[in-house]
Parts: structure tokens; C-alpha cells; sequence
């Protein structure tokens, strides 16, 4: 059993209390025990913000890249045993553990060449100069220069790996130290990713601190140049985001909450055709993949009265016999939940739906998972509702973390199709599924304002095997309203949470030279 173990001022630290337990979802053993009472925040996240700060400061963009890629080249070496990791920490199929550590390792990469694109400059112009007084040579610029705090990293448990690591490349790349903490109960994969880069010793002292689970009072710690990114439910968001030390410090606040995305099919789909298709293996590998635990994945299915019947059919065909269970062999198509406690939330929201809906497939019953001990492990059979009253509160408000989905059936206008999805109060992605032009231009932008990403699925991209719930590192992420209002990747437009823009004003030729830029 592994001891987990925190990583702050430059050493590695156990707590003094008692030690909380992780388990493996998918046999309920014990398989690691972490605690993190006792543990001096406050001094870890100052020796954070002066040593690492100062040290990250000092390199280039070009050098904060190369570090970045480093980074992703010695994760990778430990790619084959992080994958095993996350089969036994997170109950994930090898394609899910994939998702989770290569994400991780692809998104460092991707802003390793970002890095290495932007020079050798220690920090942004934002624009052009520009005159601000009657005197020619008076003008401002505007600069984004890192800010000189440390980055606080809260993370949910179903991305332990990418997660952690999408946030720490932009934070790095910015210039700003990183302290980052995953959610309890999967803690394991990003400490084995933490250890691997400690033990490999070529990071600047302090841009990295570790806290292995419980968060104890580290929002208390925020002051007023810290980053706070949060991912997880929108109710803990709500509590951090109004917590005195981040209100009071006015620190940034950056939140990835729940979201209860839409897939909109569009009445001229044929059953059959491509679109048709892209649509059922969207549906389908949203509700199976990571066993439904991702934040992008479809919760409601806008389906057209008349496609109702065939898209039911289509969906029950695809998810009966799907192979659950423990995935040491790679015959499991869907893993368990992450934990007990996902496990009872899951099963509570199937029975809440059931009473509003027809179960189509699956249910709250017990299931014996493929290889995993009798009785043991927190395995949910894919479910599949399809609402009484698609404007029932229940569906537009309430997120079922597991591998569970809603048929919204419409009229197939896209003012109902918009009024539908604007119930769930914005969104991280809507799918969009048509080859209709005029009714793809009724629905296009206005459903684009109430969406981080807005997926249109037409005829001649239909073959992608892309998926709405991929978040790629030059897209953005995030979402408004219950979304969390959060902005992630992106590109270099990720970058704005950690720097301070700040405009520049004076002399032309002397500020260019003081900053070494002709202006
Ligand atoms: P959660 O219960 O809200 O916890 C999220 C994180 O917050 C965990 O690391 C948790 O730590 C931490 N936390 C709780 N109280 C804290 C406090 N007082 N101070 C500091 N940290 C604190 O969410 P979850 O159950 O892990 O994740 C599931 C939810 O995340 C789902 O609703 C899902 O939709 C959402 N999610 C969103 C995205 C996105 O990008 N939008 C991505 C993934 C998941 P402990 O675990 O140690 O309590």
C-alpha cells in the first residue's frame, strides 16, 4: 500500500492526524492511505510565490517551454505503469486511462511549443503602442507580465493526470509556481506523476508543491496575487469563490463546475446517414467513456418527435451487453465509478430520474462487474431515460456524474431546440447535429453565447472521429453560468488568468528601451 506524501517547500511532507483511505472502485481493496492534517500551508505557499516565482520568472518563454516538454518526455518514459495506476485508482478501461495520462502529457507538449514559438521574452505585448497625448512620442502599451503569486490548482477526481497537469502547463508557461491538489479519492495517479518529476530533479526550485488530498485551510492561505483554478461541482465552486480570504484579496478565481451539455439532433438527419451515425457513437461513447464521469459528456438528447422511437432503439441496441467490470483484461468496455461515494450519488439520481421518465436501458440495480471480486466494487449499468416532460426542472438541473443520459424529445423547430438547451443554464459544449443550412444559421450563434464550445456535426465532417466531449489544448474550455463562467486553454489566450496586464505610459523611445522592444 502506498503512502502518499505531500510536496511542499522543496521536500516531501507527511501530516500528523489520521490518514484517510483511497480504494480501488473496481475491488474495494485499500491501495493507498494519504493525510494532510498539520501540514503548514501558509509557509509552503510563501516559499512557493519567492522561490518558485523568482525562478520562473527568470527563463524565457522559450526555456519555460522546453521545460514543458521535458516534462511530457519524462512522464511519458512512465506511461505503461501510469496507465496501470489509473485502471486502480480511478476503476478506468485502458482508452479512459489513456484519455486521462496522455491528455496530460499532450497538453504539456502542446504548450512546450507554444513556448518555444514565442522567444526568448520573459513576458507578452498585448497590442500596439498607442498615443495618449498631444506630444507624438507620449504613448501607452500594454504588457501581460506574470503575476508574482503562486497558482492553486483544485481538482476533480476524474481527471487526476490531465487535470493537473492541462493547468500546470499554461501556469508554467506564464511564469507563475504551481501548487496543485487533486480530489481525494484518485490522488494516487497525480502523486505517482509528481513523484516521477521530483525524482527526476530538473524543475526550478519551488515552481511545483504537492498536497496529497484534504485540502485543510488552504483557501484561507489566497492573498491577493494567487490564481485560484477550480474544478469540480458548481456548489463547492460557490463556496471557494466566496470565501473571505479570495473576496477580500480580490486573488482571480477561474471555476470548471458541472454542466449539463446538450446533443441536438436536427429533424433532417436520415436514420442511417452519416450524421445519423456520428450521432449514436457520440451518445454512446459519452455515456461509456470513464464510465460517464466527464464533465463534457451529453446529459440531455434533444431528439425531434419524430426520430424519438429509431434514436431509442439505436442507443438501447448499442449500450445492452456492454462489458462492465474490473479492466485488467481488455474485453471491459466500461469501468467502475471512481468511489462509494459516486457510486450512492449515481444511484440516488438514477431513482430521482426514474420517476419522471422511462428507464429505456439500465437502472440503479447492483451490478457484478467482470473480474472483480463477488459483490465488490462500484459498478452503475448504463442508463438511458427518456423524459415525461422534456421541460421537466429535473433534467435541466440536476448532473448525474455516472454513465447516464436523457432523450429530451422536441418539435424539431430550433426556437424550441434553443429554449431547451438554455434551460441548463450554460454549458462547457452543445452538439449540434444537421445538414440543414438554414436551420443550422437559427441555432449557430444564439446557442454559441450559452456554450464554451459549440460542436456542429454536418455532413462532411461526420466521418471525424473527434468527439464533442475531446477538450483540446488550442480550444477553449470552460463555459458560462453553471458552468463554472471559466476559461481554460485555448491556446495563448489561456495564459491572461496568470499574467497582470498592466499599460505602460510615457516616452516611446525610452520605454522602448527600457523594456527592450522597439515601440
Ligand atoms: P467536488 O466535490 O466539488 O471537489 C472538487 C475539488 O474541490 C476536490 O479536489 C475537493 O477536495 C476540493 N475541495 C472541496 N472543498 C474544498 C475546500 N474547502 N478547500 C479547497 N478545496 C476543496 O467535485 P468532485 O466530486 O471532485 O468532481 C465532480 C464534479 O466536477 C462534477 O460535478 C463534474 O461535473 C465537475 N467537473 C467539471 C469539470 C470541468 O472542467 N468543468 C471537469 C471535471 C469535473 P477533496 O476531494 O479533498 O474534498
Amino acid at each position: 500500500m502506498t503512502e502518499l506524501q505531500s510536496y511542499l517547500g522543496g521536500s516531501w511532507n507527511t501530516g500528523t492526524g489520521a490518514s484517510v483511505a483511497l480504494y480501488n472502485p473496481s475491488t474495494e481493496e485499500v491501495i493507498a492511505k494519504t493525510c494532510t492534517e498539520g501540514l503548514d500551508l501558509e509557509v509552503a505557499l510563501e516559499y512557493a510565490r519567492q522561490v518558485g516565482g523568482e525562478n520562473l520568472r527568470a527563463l524565457t518563454f522559450t526555456e519555460r517551454g522546453a521545460l514543458l516538454t521535458k516534462m511530457a518526455n519524462t512522464l511519458h518514459e512512465h506511461r505503461e505503469r501510469l496507465l496501470v495506476v489509473s485502471r486502480d485508482c480511478n476503476g478506468a478501461i485502458r482508452s479512459d486511462s489513456k484519455f486521462d495520462v496522455d491528455g496530460a502529457t499532450a497538453t504539456l507538449s502542446a504548450y512546450g511549443r507554444y513556448g518555444e514559438k514565442m522567444g526568448n521574452e520573459y513576458f507578452q505585448l498585448d497590442g500596439n503602442a498607442s498615443r495618449i497625448s498631444s506630444n507624438a512620442r507620449h504613448i501607452g502599451q500594454h504588457v501581460r507580465l506574470p503575476r508574482p503569486g503562486v497558482a492553486i490548482h483544485i481538482n476533480a477526481f476524474n481527471f487526476p493526470a490531465w487535470g493537473a497537469f492541462e493547468k500546470m502547463a499554461v501556469a508554467f508557461l506564464a511564469g507563475m509556481p504551481v501548487l496543485t491538489k487533486p480530489a481525494e479519492e484518485t490522488a494516487l495517479l497525480t502523486y505517482e506523476m509528481i513523484k516521477i518529476l521530483v525524482e527526476a530533479d530538473f524543475l526550478p526550485e519551488g515552481s511545483l508543491s504537492f498536497l496529497a488530498g484534504p485540502p485543510q485551510n488552504l483557501i484561507d492561505c489566497v492573498k491577493e496575487q494567487d490564481v485560484v483554478a477550480f474544478t469540480g461541482s458548481a456548489s463547492t465552486a460557490g463556496i471557494l469563490r466566496s470565501k473571505d480570504s479570495v473576496v477580500s484579496s480580490a486573488a482571480r478565481f477561474n471555476a470548471e463546475a458541472d454542466s449539463l451539455n446538450a446533443a441536438i439532433l436536427g429533424v433532417d438527419v436520415g436514420v442511417g446517414s452519416d450524421i445519423w451515425h456520428r450521432f449514436i457513437n457520440n451518445i454512446v461513447n459519452d455515456m461509456t467513456q470513464k464510465a460517464g464521469q466527464k464533465c463534457t459528456a451529453v446529459r440531455r438528447i434533444l431528439v425531434p418527435d419524430s426520430l424519438v422511437e429509431a434514436v431509442s432503439e439505436a442507443l438501447v441496441e448499442r449500450l445492452e451487453g456492454t462489458r462492465i467490470g474490473y479492466p485488467v483484461e481488455r474485453s471491459v468496455q466500461m469501468g467502475a465509478l471512481a468511489s462509494k461515494k459516486q457510486l450512492n450519488s449515481v444511484r440516488a439520481g438514477i431513482t430521482a430520474f426514474s420517476a419522471q421518465s422511462k428507464v429505456l436501458i439500465g437502472g440503479a440495480a447492483p451490478v457484478q462487474g467482470l473480474n472483480a471480486p463477488e459483490g465488490k466494487g462500484y459498478f452503475v449499468a448504463p442508463t438511458l431515460f427518456l423524459a415525461n416532460d422534456s421541460d421537466a426542472e429535473i433534467f435541466h438541473s440536476q448532473e448525474i456524474f455516472g454513465p447516464c443520459s436523457t432523450i429530451l424529445s422536441y418539435d424539431g423547430s430550433s426556437a424550441r431546440a434553443l429554449e431547451l438547451m438554455k434551460k441548463g443554464c450554460g454549458s462547457l459544449v452543445t452538439s449540434v447535429y444537421s445538414n440543414d443550412r438554414k436551420w443550422l444559421k437559427s441555432i449557430l450563434l444564439s446557442a454559441a453565447s450559452w456554450n464554451g464550445r459549440l460542436f456542429v456535426v454536418s455532413a462532411k465532417v461526420a466521418d471525424s472521429a473527434l468527439t464533442p466531449g475531446t477538450v483540446l489544448a488550442n480550444q477553449m474550455h470552460g463555459g458560462p453560468g453553471r458552468a463554472g463562467g471559466g476559461f481554460e486553454l485555448g491556446g495563448l489566450r489561456a495564459l491572461d488568468l496568470y499574467t497582470n496586464c498592466t499599460a505602460i505610459q510615457g516616452d516611446r523611445a525610452l520605454l522602448g528601451k527600457l523594456i527592450g522592444h522597439s515601440l
